[in-house]
């Protein structure tokens, strides 16, 4: 697989090439994984909407121009579905701060107990001689994207026939998957283990994969009959964050890797003095992270602050205490910074905040009205969410006329 160029340009010209295949071929095809992504019927739209480099407003759009929601309506759920864990988690902090501290301790637990480091070591690598696994890994390492219905037979594989703690299959997927995202990576793991549909996993067999893979895998061995993991029941759902509105001060735009479109906020009306992109892509794992995911992220970030300064310093900035010096030097009162989910990004955007407190510059961060639609829907299971579809749809049209 060629590598995705990590720009708006590229992601606008990968949905325009898409969007025909939206509706029937989508809704046929989308859940086998051919092994060739030119014959894949998936969009490989991810990695631009995970750093909002493409809007998932933008994409639904296009796509409701070409086909009836009902033609597209398997796309349009699936998009919604990310939307939807976005939302859960953001109800629900704590599950993100619990998978890194179970994910540490399991990383911790690798020097300690060398059989768990064998069995880790060659899931990883690609060695544990099942065959469409370790295609899997390696595909991963290789190309930074895996199909979905892969990442569903991987998952499912490292848990419950290699039994090994999700915790370290999901820091795999966030080194190395260049969509890599702390709301759909975690509770698609969490999904397949059974602990989001609490009770319900997702198992592999030998029968679905080499369905679904064109009869490329005869995988022998597989532990079709386990049972869900067991754990504690989520969190009750917390109070959403309401984002605030910029004042007409002198401002700093901050982009950052869960968001490099600027505003239209509704009311940005104060001087920009200056533009910046925060990198906190480092936060997502403790490990080392794959290369092609790192480059994305950082060439995403170099696009956006293009297409948003006015010449200037294009580099997108890893270090906080680097960009808090920036912003108090530039003489700015306030940053504008787009909200960022739970994550890696939010943890370094209070960070920032805190500090440029006593320098009384204060940030805000408003959400995207897309977001605020849709997440006060993800309280439950995605049925709740699923059912206000064309509620949201017209509120996205209404917006747009
Ligand atoms: C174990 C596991 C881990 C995953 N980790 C991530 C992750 O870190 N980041 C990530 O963006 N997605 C993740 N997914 C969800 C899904 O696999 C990818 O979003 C999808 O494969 C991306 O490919 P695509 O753009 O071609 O998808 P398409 O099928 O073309 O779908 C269009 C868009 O809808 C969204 N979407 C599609 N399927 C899902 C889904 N099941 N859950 C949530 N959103 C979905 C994505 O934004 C995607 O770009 C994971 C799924 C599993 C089972």
């Amino acid at each position: 697989m060629a590598a995705l160029v990590a720009t708006r340009e590229a992601g606008l010209q990968r949905l325009a090439e898409f969007v025909d295949d939206a509706g029937e071929r989508y809704a046929r095809d989308r859940n086998t994984d051919f092994g060739d992504p030119a014959r894949n019927a998936v969009s490989m739209l991810s990695p631009y909407l995970r750093h909002r480099l493409v809007s998932e407003e933008e994409v639904l759009t296009a796509v409701l121009e070409r086909h009836s929601p009902r033609d597209a309506e398997k796309f349009i759920q699936e998009v919604y579905w990310r939307t939807y864990f976005k939302g859960w988690l953001e109800q629900r902090p704590q599950v993100w701060r619990d998978y890194e501290t179970a994910r540490d301790r399991s990383l911790a637990a690798l020097s300690a107990n060398k059989g768990l480091a064998t069995a880790y070591d060659e899931a990883v690598a690609g060695t544990t001689g099942m065959d469409a696994f370790d295609a899997f890994a390696l595909e991963l390492v290789e190309t930074g994207y895996l199909h979905n219905h892969s990442r569903m037979w991987f998952a499912s594989i490292w848990i419950f026939t290699l039994r090994l703690p999700w915790e370290l299959g999901a820091d795999f997927f966030m080194r190395h998957l260049m969509d890599g995202d702390p709301a759909s990576n975690t509770l698609s793991w969490r999904w397949v283990g059974g602990l989001h549909t609490r009770g319900k996993n997702y198992l592999a067999t030998r029968d679905n994969i080499r369905r679904y893979t064109n009869g490329r895998f005869n995988s022998k061995g597989l532990n079709e009959n386990a049972p869900p993991l067991d754990g504690p029941e989520p969190p009750r759902p917390s109070k959403l964050p309401v984002g605030e509105n910029p004042a007409a001060v002198p401002s700093v735009l901050l982009l950052h890797d869960d968001d490099c479109l600027a505003p239209p906020f509704d009311a940005l009306s104060g001087e920009i003095v200056d533009v910046m992109a925060l990198d906190a892509s480092a936060g997502r794992s403790p490990g080392e992270r794959g290369n092609l995911a790192a480059t994305f992220t950082r060439e995403a970030l170099v696009d956006s602050l293009a297409a948003h300064s006015a010449g200037g310093d294009n580099s997108p900035e890893t270090d906080s205490e680097r960009i808090v010096a920036r912003i108090v030097q530039s003489g700015a009162r306030q940053v504008v910074a787009p909200h960022a989910p739970v994550g890696p990004v939010n943890d370094a955007l209070n960070r920032i905040a805190k500090t440029l407190q006593s320098h009384e510059i204060s940030m805000v961060r408003p959400i995207r009205a897309y977001d605020r639609e849709a997440w006060p829907h993800a309280t439950k299971g995605f049925f709740a969410m699923k059912s206000v579809i064309p509620d949201m749809l017209a509120l996205m049209a209404r917006r747009s006329a």
